[in-house]
């Protein structure tokens, strides 16, 4: 009878905290926050995961069975190895199969902004919606797709990746070794990064966006910058691929003018005169990415 049960393990990793989530049905039984371990290291960051998750697996009945879902800050390419990870010392590191030759069973690893875009989809605000274009807007800028409560991940695995598309090979330079990136123009430190080229002053993006707010001349200029950028890169994104609704996570998302002034210029520049694709605010907050993980195995059901 218990095998009916069904449990899911989600795993969020974070640059620094990694989240760890048990489902029992439709019930959380776990919510634990972890720090991922410092210095970049792939080994360390692959046995605290699989601490946590063998953690995560002794509060489940023996008898049932489970799921384990991971989020992770990269994806995994064809070739089984993690690709686009700005964690970098996981680039290349067959983190999956490691994962799995560890724990002696199948997990499904996705990146972050899938399983945000994902969570967003099945119970946050886009639960009406089929095709849903999710953005993180945090440190950096990531991107997913889901197409009926399903993430779309394409041959290479890279579908919704937009952060690092080059929309300006005159920009600012980025970790990725491109110029002018889309996470150099609308991300926390891409924008941080742009008030100090321009001033050869370090403001936190809080503090842009409240200077801005108080009319300081040179916050004005890097925030409406950034928010001219926002509608150039999204406009352009609806026009590819004319979502049912767009939503928005990460820090950056709690920015008020991105749903009144940033949706009026992602009208002005997408390729329709009266785009109505509803841009909307997350609803599971910082919950989003390990939610995600864990429903990663409602995929195919
Ligand atoms: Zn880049």
């Amino acid at each position: 009878m218990l095998k009916d049960i069904n449990y899911k393990i989600g795993v969020d990793l974070g640059g620094t905290k990694t989240e760890v989530l048990v489902l029992k049905d439709k019930d959380t039984i776990l919510r634990k926050r972890y720090k991922t371990p410092s210095g970049n290291n792939y080994d360390k960051i692959l046995n605290n995961l699989i601490d946590i998750i063998s953690e995560a697996i002794t509060i489940i009945p023996k008898e049932n069975e489970f799921s384990v879902g991971i989020g992770i800050p990269g994806s995994i390419d064809t070739n089984d190895l993690v690709q686009n990870a700005n964690t970098t010392s996981l680039i290349g590191k067959p983190l999956k199969k490691d994962i799995e030759n560890s724990l002696k069973m199948e997990v499904s690893v996705e990146n972050d902004a899938n399983c945000f875009t994902l969570a967003e989809s099945i119970s946050g605000a886009c639960s009406n919606y089929g095709l849903v274009f999710g953005i993180i807007m945090g440190t950096g800028c990531g991107g997913g797709i889901s197409i009926n409560k399903k993430i779309r991940s394409g041959p290479n695995n890279i579908a919704g990746e937009w952060g690092h598309m080059s929309v300006n090979p005159h920009g600012h330079d980025c970790y990725c070794g491109k110029k002018g990136c889309i996470e150099t123009l609308i991300s926390g430190k891409g924008v941080e990064n742009d008030y100090f080229v321009r001033f050869n002053k370090t403001l936190s993006m809080e503090e842009i966006v409240y200077g801005a707010k108080d009319d300081d001349e040179k916050c004005l200029i890097v925030y409406n910058s950034f928010l001219d950028n926002f509608g150039r890169v999204l406009g352009g994104l609806i026009s590819i691929l004319d979502p049912d609704a767009v939503v928005l996570g990460g820090g950056l998302s709690n920015i008020d003018d991105l749903y009144t002034k940033g949706i009026e210029l992602v009208r002005k520049n997408a390729f329709h005169a009266d785009l109505k694709t509803p841009i909307l605010k997350n609803k599971l907050g910082d919950s989003a990415g390990v939610y995600g993980a864990a429903w990663l195995s409602k995929e195919g059901n």
